[in-house]
């Protein structure tokens, strides 16, 4: 069986979706000639946002794909929605499945595929959810774990976004770094062409996600991307692809080198005694809050003055720059800082 865990990074690429038999083969042989792939792709049933536009090719794509895996020697997965997709692709040898970010959102979905996958031995990557809910994310694992499938890998494909973003989908990087802290033993791969929507930023998130330390890359790819029925703008050539893979630095988890050791723990130290400095000044405020919610109470003054809060807002926003902070960045965390300090007065107005 194909493992997730044999390389690292681990690089998935092919088609969004399957074409012509030719489309796709020529673009695998050009994948499989970089040396650079290890995986191939390519979507055969394609949930696409609206009806109307080209909902892949079905069940015939099964067969191009078995010649894909002869011709190339290289093992291929395919994406499954439904327990059916899942027997279908089996039948035909398919190495591996990925379930859909679509498909994740729904649990009765997952628990289909979950009961097909009963007692096979297939890898199985799980996108994360249109939605940024990690428990769904999580769920999805744990209903295939509850099966008895071994090899589980993770997909970061973005969060949907509404209103103007340069992102197809938000990458919100926190959201599968607490995934990671959950499920460490679990290989994550990157998705930059799902998260970008454009070629253009390909680079600038598969090389974020080599910083983070994932353990992969699944790019789209397409002979002539210009011309594809599905996700024209993201999609890049093999030659592209070759060229971006080589641009990208992928950075080691760790090193046994004593000055890196050396100069970490002291850099470490110094984080420490800021953040005990910063918890204590942040005690300090709340006395402080705790005071003006007396002075309040004894003249009966509500305790949320907006001009106030604005003011505060105002002051950290035009501090940001010269701070080397960014302006979203201060206001969350004077966000937090303001719920803590109205709980504080509230607690000394109705003792
Ligand atoms: C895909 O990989 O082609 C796909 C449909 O992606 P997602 O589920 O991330 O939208
Ligand atoms: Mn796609």
């Amino acid at each position: 069986m194909l493992s997730l865990k044999s390389k690292k990074p681990l690089i998935i690429s092919g088609p969004c979706s399957a074409e012509t038999e030719e489309q796709l083969m020529t673009t695998c042989k050009e994948l499989a000639a970089t040396g650079k792939v290890d995986i191939i792709r390519a979507g055969i049933w394609k949930p696409r946002t609206r009806p109307g536009t080209f909902e892949g090719v079905g069940m015939k794509g099964l067969a191009w794909l078995a010649n894909v895996k002869k011709e190339t020697g290289l093992p291929v997965g395919v994406e499954v929605a439904n327990a059916k997709h899942v027997e279908s692709a089996l039948e035909f040898g398919i190495d591996l499945l990925w379930i859909g970010a679509r498909t994740t959102v729904n649990p009765f979905s997952v628990q289909d595929i979950a009961d097909a996958l009963k007692g096979v031995d297939v890898p199985v990557l799980i996108k994360n959810p249109m939605n940024p809910d990690i428990e769904l994310w999580q769920g999805a694992v744990a209903r295939l774990q509850a099966v008895g499938v071994k090899e589980i890998g993770l997909i970061h494909r973005g969060f949907s976004v509404f209103g103007a973003s340069p992102y197809r989908n938000n990458p919100m990087w926190h959201m599968p770094i607490e995934m990671r802290r959950r499920m460490p033993e679990l290989p994550m791969i990157c998705d930059p062409s799902h998260i970008a929507g454009n070629r253009d930023l390909l680079y600038e998130v598969a090389q974020k996600s080599a910083d983070l330390n994932f353990d992969g890359l699944i790019i789209e790819s397409h002979i002539n991307p210009c011309e594809a029925w599905s996700d024209a703008s993201q999609q890049v050539t093999p030659r592209a692809l070759e060229q971006l893979l080589d641009s990208i630095v992928w950075r080691k988890k760790d090193t046994d080198s004593p000055e890196y050791a050396k100069a970490l723990e002291q850099l470490r130290g110094q984080i420490d005694n800021l953040d005990a400095e910063l918890f204590a000044i942040l005690a300090k405020r709340m006395g402080v809050a705790e005071k003006i919610g007396m002075v309040k109470k004894e003249n009966n003054v509500a305790i949320l003055q907006t001009n106030r809060w604005s003011e505060i807002l105002d002051r950290a926003k035009s501090q940001s720059q010269k701070l080397g902070l960014s302006e979203d960045f201060l206001i969350k965390v004077l966000d937090a800082i303001h719920v803590e300090s109205i709980n504080h007065q509230n607690n000394v107005m109705n003792k």
